[in-house]
């Protein structure tokens, strides 16, 4: 039992220290920006994910650098979302022909700047960049799905090699990717193949003159680009990029660790799980995975109520009518129609008997029940446990609770396990916690952000 009060409060304290996103920066769905710099000296890679919104296996593997890896050697940059605002209106957005020119009128220029000023740290020594591309990339045309215009399975370089700078040998380097890729994959038509595009010795202006490979090659950065194909689901897609991601960290010297299994399964599985959204400055986390369609009166804050703190850079709330849905990546989760609060700051946790042993439970908990729970009674606040009523009784403080008792439609999840025990004082909101009826084997780990983003200013940095 010990253990989930410290999950409870790991949860509460370590969502505290996740930067807070301010709703004017949402609306301008800027991209976010990591750096995860290790103590031990080595090479910087930079990882791009998301420069087409609707590409999910190359920002999906983005963010798992994010949520799941740490550096112990050299340093990892990562932007796992470039082009956020057509993620999350699941487009693909062009942003990637703009980098040859780009009119200041363009709604995408800010974030081309940014990211071109961040492409040309002196730091960097290699840009990768994460797409998923059609069909399957062949040299020769086999069929309309397997031909040299197709993208899928491959690894792209702009040229062979790149004069004058460490890890510029791009062909060498793509062909050990692509080696350390297709022995992990099943079926030899799904081979990964190397497509040099030779984007220099055209005269005229193709396409990938304008992409963000070529920017970071034409200012002497190494540069190549993954392309998982879309005929696989956005999971398979994902584990082939981290795949790739590891094989060109372990080329490039730069040591990691991961906290989970990378097969197929398992990153579906942390893909699912790496999900959770806090509001009222912590005092409520959800939890995403399956959650509900719609989720009705649910307290947030008056004077900010789309405040939010998240684990994962694809995750956002954004305001639609007098509502706000909740946004991972490409997927667009559930409404939360507001009952807007003034918040109660006089407690942080609160004591809940579960399956019968007491304890403090901070606010923004999510705690595993397995039979009963019972919230302790504390003189002044009004205990609320969403989906259960019992006739007579203003709150529902001191009365055993058990699943059968909950009435399913108002649990947060569609499976009807997760529900919200809100507590108030008069009438305002103190916090929330979730009560998990999931069966033992689907607990998990408290997920933390480790790293926050950092906001890129070029001159502060180098002065
Ligand atoms: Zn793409």
């Amino acid at each position: 039992m010990l253990d989930h009060q410290l999950i409870g409060v790991m949860r509460f304290f370590f969502l505290l220290f996740v930067i807070l996103i301010s709703a004017t920066q949402l609306l301008a769905a800027d991209f976010s920006f990591y750096q995860q710099q290790s103590k031990q000296q080595g090479p910087t890679l930079l990882v791009i994910g998301g420069v087409d919104g609707d590409e999910p296996g190359g920002f999906h593997a983005a963010a798992t650098l994010v949520t799941r890896y740490q550096i112990q050697r050299g340093n990892l940059w990562i932007v796992p979302n470039l082009n956020f605002k057509s993620i999350l209106e699941r487009q693909r957005g062009n942003m990637n022909l703009k980098f040859a020119s780009i009119s200041r009128q363009d709604p995408q220029y800010q974030q081309v700047q940014q990211i071109k000023k961040i492409i040309t740290q002196p730091q960097v020594d290699l840009v990768l960049n994460l797409h998923d591309g059609s069909g399957f990339y062949h040299p020769q045309r086999i069929n309309s799905q397997r031909n040299p215009n197709r993208w899928g399975q491959s690894c792209v370089i702009d040229q062979s090699n790149l004069e004058g700078v460490q890890f510029g040998d791009l062909k060498h380097l793509a062909e050990v990717i692509i080696q350390q890729l297709n022995a992990k994959v099943p079926a030899k038509d799904q081979n990964f193949l190397l497509k040099n595009m030779h984007t220099a010795t055209y005269q005229e202006d193709i396409p990938a003159k304008k992409s963000l490979s070529y920017f970071a090659v034409r200012n002497q950065k190494p540069a190549l680009a993954v392309e998982s194909s879309k005929t696989h689901p956005v999971y398979l897609r994902t584990y082939y990029h981290l795949l790739a991601l590891e094989a060109t960290m372990q080329q490039m010297g730069i040591h990691f660790t991961r906290d989970f299994q990378l097969t197929p399964m398992g990153v579906k599985q942390i893909i699912k799980d790496d999900a959770v959204l806090a509001l009222a400055s912590g005092r409520i986390q959800l939890e995403l995975n399956n959650m509900r369609t719609t989720i009705n009166n649910f307290p947030l804050p008056k004077t900010d109520p789309m405040e939010f703190t998240t684990n994962n850079p694809l995750i956002t709330l954004l305001p639609t009518d007098n509502r706000y849905r909740i946004h991972y990546g490409n997927n667009r989760l559930a409404f939360i129609n507001p009952q807007f609060v003034d918040l109660d700051r006089s407690i942080d946790s609160i004591e809940i008997a579960i399956d019968g042993m007491l304890q403090p439970v901070s606010f923004g908990s999510i705690v595993p029940v397995e039979k009963s729970f019972l919230v302790k009674e504390q003189k002044g606040y009004r205990v609320q446990v969403v989906g259960f009523a019992k006739p007579g009784h203003a709150s529902d403080g001191h009365l055993p609770i058990s699943h059968a008792q909950m009435k399913q439609r108002y649990s947060i999840d569609k499976a009807g396990q997760l529900y919200r025990v809100e507590i108030y004082r008069n009438e305002r909101f103190s916090g929330m916690i979730l009560v998990d009826f999931r069966p033992q084997s689907t607990k998990k780990e408290p997920l933390i952000a480790r790293t926050p983003p950092v906001s890129f200013d070029s001159d502060e940095q180098h002065n």
